[in-house]
């Protein structure tokens, strides 16, 4: 047995096969083969288990995020049924005499590239998903199994470093948990690994090699550690307390359905962030009030090209109407700093944290931020939806963002385009905003403070490089006292104040919060039902007489 210790980033215990994570795409080696007819069957076998796979996925969508979502999957059928696909690459094995993985792989480079470069943005958007059958039917070629991190069955995920655009990309059902050498607790991908409420672990120093690839491995979130090989009583100890967080977990189920309501009384809203519309089933299983938080720019890092209008609209007002009238928070895209998508080909930067990110993009390319409002103020007549802006710094930033609003709705009504009427909201994230706090709420209609950025911009710590983490303090008072003042800011002006930074989870503060006055805490959906406890077994006027 091997021991190695690294950061808790989520608690509880995963026990499973370890799987090293590589990065890039498949590599497909053109191999010659002698027996064209059975490479060709080949093929139609590994189509076959495709196919099988895909309608897995779809009935499983189906149940968790609703027809609209599931429909990909059945295209996805559809498309590996294509006349001109299949005959791409029978021709491939039979006039080169090669493998079909290599066959599967140059057909599907050449289609996706021919609809890239299509006029109308449905098909350009397909280009993406021929990729993606072409890479499952690559993986079940070469005996990878149903998922990109090649397990089939689910593992945990051994990495260098995850980034978000990867970690949101993996099949969440097939990841017990994450464990990597590095990253920071404050990173995305930590924060990722909250949403999905797995047992995980940053700044691990463990070999990426063999003798840990494919070994039974047993990860202790709380404690920070990975065993790998467990011996005997380290594995039974393990199951055991598997045993006690689930029976843990039983019980608080029984806090479903019930109001977060303090002892004398105090009410809080306690919604869910989300980076994914596959979040939405532990959003509603954990009985989340709203979403607090949806991280839309992870629309931007899952896709290939800017996501156009419509497949945007899709998603909001999937998330609009699933929450049937809850409030659903929308963060404007937050592109930049650790989330970086190639295809905004922004320059390179010396200090992205501090650089061109978020709203910054989106006042400097008003094209995008354009077609994002478009999306949100349609969707938004099809639910409670609430758009949030990120990153800022002053009123005059929320004046152009105004503007363009403005400018965005006079284009709808001109074209006689539907939407509802959203409320709008901005982050607290810089000690900037703070300060003008009062000036910023008579403009909004409501601030949810990101804690994550606050702190590092506070502190002056950067919140991605893990050697900080210790320095990383979001209890210093400084930042409890922003809080506090951000509360007192909005109150004022008579709007809400919430928290969607990771620091609205940390259950020490709970009660400090409930004392602040803080209106909504927004949090993994896995911490809903354990702060709704803590809500609910508070006495507030007590709490503050005693501190
Ligand atoms: C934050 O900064 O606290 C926040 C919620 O935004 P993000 O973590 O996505 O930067
Ligand atoms: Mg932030």
């Amino acid at each position: 047995m091997e021991i190695y210790n690294g950061k808790s980033v989520f608690g509880g215990i995963a026990i499973g096969r370890i799987s090293v994570y590589k990065k890039g795409e498949q590599q497909v080696k053109r191999n010659r083969i002698t027996d064209v007819d059975a490479e060709l069957s080949r093929f139609e076998d590994a189509k076959k288990t495709a196919i099988e796979q895909l309608q897995g996925l779809y009935d499983k969508a189906l149940k968790e995020v609703g027809e609209a979502n599931a429909a990909i999957f059945e295209v996805h059928q559809m498309m590996l049924d294509d006349g001109d696909y299949n005959e791409s690459i029978a021709n491939i094995i039979k006039s080169q005499e090669v493998n079909a993985e290599y066959a599967v792989a140059s057909t599907g480079d050449n289609f996706s590239q021919m609809f890239a470069a299509m006029e109308d943005d449905y098909m350009r958007a397909r280009a993406a998903d021929i990729k993606d059958i072409s890479e499952r039917i690559i993986s079940i070629l070469s005996g990878k199994g149903d998922n990109a991190i090649g397990a089939d069955e689910p593992a945990i995920i051994v990495a260098d470093d995850l980034a978000p655009s990867e970690t949101v990309q993996l099949d969440k059902d097939m990841v017990l948990s994450f464990v990597t050498v590095h990253g920071s607790l404050n990173s995305h991908t930590a924060i990722l690994a909250r949403t999905m409420a797995i047992p995980a672990l940053v700044g691990t120093p463990l070999p990426l090699d063999e003798s840990v690839d494919g070994k039974l491995g047993v990860v202790d979130g709380a404690a920070g550690v990975i065993y790998v090989d467990p011996d005997e009583k380290t594995l039974e100890a393990m199951k055991k307390k598997q045993q006690e967080e689930l029976q843990k977990k039983e019980l608080l189920q029984s806090l479903k359905g019930k109001e977060n309501i303090t002892l004398d009384g105090q009410k809080i809203m306690l919604y869910a962030n989300i980076g994914n519309i596959k979040d939405l089933a532990t959003v509603l299983q954990n009985d989340a009030g709203g979403i607090g938080l949806f991280r839309s720019e992870f629309i931007y890092l899952e896709s290939e090209d800017y996501p156009t209008e419509e497949e945007q609209f899709l998603i909001y007002k999937q998330v609009a109407e699933t929450m049937a009238g809850r409030r659903v928070i929308i963060r404007t895209l937050d592109i930049g700093a650790d989330k970086q998508c190639d295809y905004f080909e922004m320059e390179h930067e010396e200090n992205p944290a501090m650089g061109c990110r978020a709203i910054r993009i989106c006042l400097t390319r008003p094209e995008i931020f354009k077609t994002q409002l478009r999306a949100l103020f349609r969707a938004s007549a099809y639910g409670n939806i609430a758009i949030m802006y990120p990153m800022i710094t002053s009123v005059k930033e929320v004046k152009k963002i105004k503007e363009i609003v403005a400018e965005v709705k006079a284009e709808m009504d001109a074209a006689g385009i539907p939407y509802g009427n959203p409320e709008q909201g901005i982050m607290i994230e810089t000690p900037a905003a703070v300060i003008v706090g009062n000036e910023l709420a008579k403009e909004v209609d409501f601030f949810s403070i990101g804690t994550n950025d606050l702190t590092q911009y506070t502190l002056a710590i950067d919140r991605q490089n893990t050697k900080l983490d210790e320095f990383y303090d979001s209890h210093h008072p400084a930042i409890l006292r922003m809080i506090s003042m951000v509360v007192e800011s909005a109150h004022k002006a008579g709007i809400w104040a919430g928290i969607c930074g990771e620091l609205g989870a940390d259950q020490t503060l709970t009660k400090e919060f409930l004392a602040m006055g803080v209106d909504e805490l927004s949090v993994s959906p896995g911490s809903i039902l354990p702060i709704r406890k803590i809500i609910m077994e508070t006495d507030v006027a007590k709490y503050k007489a005693g501190r």
